[in-house]
């Protein structure tokens, strides 16, 4: 059975699952679920976003490297058969992918999270997950290989490697322990508060306990420091826009806190139209 991911279509998204919307990237605007699913596993060119953080994904599904000096944090390992593209990007860009020390994911989808055992195997990297994902984790088994959970962590918990910390924010909704993830890096003499967003799409169905769980976190996804944002798809933070003027030689981009709450903006409305259109309760 493949497991649940974002690819699943609903009621308030458009194809493959990716909100409708204006402005979306080039490569995420042609229809067709071939060119989609090419490009979940199609490479994208690695490159430093900010401070000591890398973009290691593919084209569409974002995965992070965060080096230290005492190994390196990777966040979001994807779809399984993405683990070589991965490590291809880690080590085109000098790093070795043996030092993945601790693997991290924004929520327990196929997507951002089914590559966990593989990359495990490939680095022995520690998988730390958020207590209320475990369990649709523990059922995510890619060829029948049990999800390796070394660490369980729990809102407000961090996570420290080689002068690297970062904190967990329990943003349910989308999975009951979707994840944002916060950290602080160096650049240009400054202090930069980055931020790892979780999707915060709701299902076409939402349940009471959904809704209260939307709520708190459209609230905590605005009260948390950022000066960056960046998130489990590109287009939640109009990555191949950024990465083009980067390319360009603008100055960096991604430093853009304006638009650190406009996904929380996009996926509460949405959250609102859809909640509007259930069902009355009995
Ligand atoms: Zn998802």
């Amino acid at each position: 059975m493949d497991h649940q991911a974002d690819t699943v279509g609903s009621p308030a998204s458009g194809p493959a699952g990716h909100p409708r919307r204006a402005g979306v990237a080039p490569t995420q605007r042609r229809s067709g679920t071939a060119v989609f699913h090419e490009e979940f596993s199609h490479p994208e060119t690695p490159f430093r976003v900010v401070g000591n953080i890398y973009y290691v994904g593919t084209v569409t599904l974002p995965s992070f490297l965060i080096a230290t000096p005492q190994g390196h944090i990777l966040v979001n390992t994807t779809y399984e058969r993405n683990a070589r593209v991965i490590e291809k990007s880690v080590t085109d860009l000098g790093f070795k992918f043996s030092d993945v020390k601790i693997i991290l994911g924004n929520h327990a989808h196929g997507d951002h999270q089914e590559g966990d055992a593989l990359v495990k195997q490939m680095t022995g990297a520690q998988v730390m997950a958020m207590a209320e994902d475990v369990p649709a984790l523990r059922d995510m088994k890619p060829g029948g290989k049990e999800h390796p959970i070394d660490k369980i962590f729990r809102d407000g918990d961090t996570i420290a490697l080689g002068g690297t910390t970062l904190v967990a924010h329990l943003t349910a909704g989308h999975t009951r322990g979707c994840t944002t993830f916060t950290t602080t890096v160096q650049e240009g003499g400054r202090t930069l508060n980055v931020m790892f967003g979780c999707s915060l799409r709701s299902p076409a169905v939402i349940s009471p306990a959904v809704a209260a769980e939307f709520d708190r976190s459209f609230k905590k996804v605005r009260s948390l420091p950022c000066d960056v944002q960046l998130g489990d798809h590109g287009a939640q933070y109009n990555m191949h826009e950024k990465f083009a003027k980067l390319q360009e030689g603008a100055p960096n981009p991604f430093i853009d806190p304006a638009s650190c709450t406009l996904e929380a903006d996009v996926q509460e409305a949405m959250f609102k139209a859809t909640l509007a259109e259930q069902p009355p309760r009995q």
